[in-house]
């Protein structure tokens, strides 16, 4: 540990940002993830203020045998973000966003988080595909997939990028595009953190808003079948202006369970009015919170439903078709969550992101259908086995109604190895393979979704 603390004085020399280590009085909050039950401790958290920080950590890290763990939003469920007895490399210090509106493009640092995005670029009523939760960070999202309210209309957050610069395993800063570092740029759009540490990413931009059409409108547990069997009916013509997701959850009281459906439009107000006019009119809903609002309200409407510290524990798939035996499936085990903040949610694919072929990105979950979460969270440590169980008991009872895709971003951490990279990858795992081979044959970064080099 001596070596370590003059070791890092010596880097001091070359390093902007702040080290910390266990003594230094924001340690425990800076070391947390969003997920309570994720406790790591490692043994320095090199705090970047940019690219040649990040270099100089890296080759810190490698020097010192530390194992790296990437910090972005730290919204992972898996708590990638962190490490025990290694170097979390935090880019919370790195966010801004610099909107450039005659380009409609926005470069965003590699720490940045969505709610900020949203904000920057809503200033010149532009946006793009990102997450609905303002507090998940860009760099985890964007380098998975990154499903939001505008993927029907302008696909992944993924397929927005122009290009990322990138701290590869050797410190060498890059640029990942069309036009350079091509193979690098497949892979990023996709490969999650496995290439190496991206320090800003550039987006293309939409004219979106200000004003939008979306939020939330539920109805009473018992009529959940029915909700589900509009849900399906809706999403069978949906266009691409418009986004549904369906919830199986527990109302703000903490006790009354409820079905809702949650949508975004984003074309002009009057088709959007006619677009969840069927949902407002449809049975006698309890709530009714959809109509005009703001983009980036929208974005962080659902924010208080998922607190930072609250214990998280995930399990999802992809379901093609939502058969009738689905949905009872759905509706008989959802509402037995122990934890009023655990729920089903169900995301629907469709329009631009799914016109993408598999191959032409990393990312190869282009099909249409329903991504479909068994999201457990609760606060208590006591309460752990008992929502474990359910989020389990719930998946498995699902498991005849599943294909075999996964979304990557929503891995938890005991899925992992080659079947989770199937899941996740499908036919594009030999070419990962072959440019992590290239990029970082060490495996530098390895706490990940781990697609692991050629020996
Ligand atoms: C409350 C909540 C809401 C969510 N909502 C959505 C949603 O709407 N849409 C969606 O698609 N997903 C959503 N997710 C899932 C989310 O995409 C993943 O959790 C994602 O990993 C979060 O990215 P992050 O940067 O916050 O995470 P982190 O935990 O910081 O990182 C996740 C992974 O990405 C790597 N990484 C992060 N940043 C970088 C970087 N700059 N360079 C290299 N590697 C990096 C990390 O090393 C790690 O392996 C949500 C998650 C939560 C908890």
């Amino acid at each position: 540990m001596a070596d370590l603390v003059s070791a890092l004085l010596e880097l001091s020399k070359v390093f902007t940002g702040r080290m910390l280590q266990p003594a230094t009085p924001e340690w425990d909050d800076t070391r947390r993830v969003h997920n309570g039950l994720i406790d790591k401790r490692p043994a320095v958290i090199a705090q970047c203020r940019g690219s040649a920080d990040i270099a100089a950590a890296v080759r810190f890290a490698r020097e010192h045998t530390l194992e790296i763990a990437v910090h972005g939003g730290g919204h992972n469920v898996g708590g990638r973000a962190t490490v025990d007895g290694g170097m979390m490399i935090d880019l919370s210090p790195m966010q801004y966003v610099h909107v450039n509106p005659a380009a409609r493009t926005a470069r965003a640092a590699g720490g940045t988080r969505w709610g900020h995005f949203n904000l920057e670029t809503q200033a010149h009523g532009l946006a793009t595909t990102g997450g609905v939760v303002s507090t998940t960070g860009v760099g985890g999202l964007t380098l998975g997939g990154g499903l939001g309210w505008l993927m029907p209309k302008y696909g992944m957050a993924l397929d927005n990028l122009h290009q990322v610069e990138m701290v590869l395993a050797d410190g060498r800063i890059v640029t990942a595009s069309a036009t350079e570092n091509p193979d690098l740029f497949w892979a990023v759009r996709g490969g999650g953190g496995n290439f190496g540490v991206a320090s800003s990413f550039e987006f293309r931009l939409h004219a979106v808003g200000p004003i939008v059409t979306g939020g939330l409108v539920a109805w009473p547990a018992d009529k959940a079948r029915d909700v589900l069997r509009l849900f399906r009916d809706l999403t069978a013509k949906a266009p691409d202006d418009l986004m549904l997701v369906c919830g199986l959850l527990t109302g703000p009281d903490g006790a009354t369970k409820l079905a809702a459906i949650i949508a975004g439009h984003f074309g002009s107000a009057t088709d959007g009015a006619a677009a969840v006019a069927p949902i407002k009119s449809f049975g006698q809903p309890v709530l009714d919170a959809m109509g005009p609002i703001p983009y980036s309200a929208l974005n962080s409407m659902l924010d208080a439903a998922y607190p930072r510290g609250a214990r998280n524990y995930w399990k999802s798939h992809f379901i093609e078709n939502l058969s009738d035996r689905a949905i009872d499936a759905l509706v008989a085990h959802a509402y037995r969550t122990p934890s009023p903040l655990g729920h089903v949610v169900l995301e629907h694919f469709h329009g631009a992101a799914t016109r993408i072929a598999p191959t032409d990105t990393a990312f190869a979950l282009r099909t249409g259908g329903y991504n479909t979460l068994v999201l457990g969270q609760w606060q208590a440590l006591a309460d752990d086995t008992a929502n474990m169980a359910w989020v389990r008991q719930t998946y498995a009872a699902l498991r005849p109604f599943v294909g075999a895709k996964r979304y990557l971003n929503y891995l938890d951490q005991d899925d992992a190895g080659e079947a989770a990279l199937s899941a996740a990858y499908g036919p594009n795992v030999q070419r990962l393979r072959a440019v992590k081979t290239q990029y970082d044959p060490n495996n530098v970064f390895h706490l990940n979704v781990n697609i692991t080099p050629a020996k």
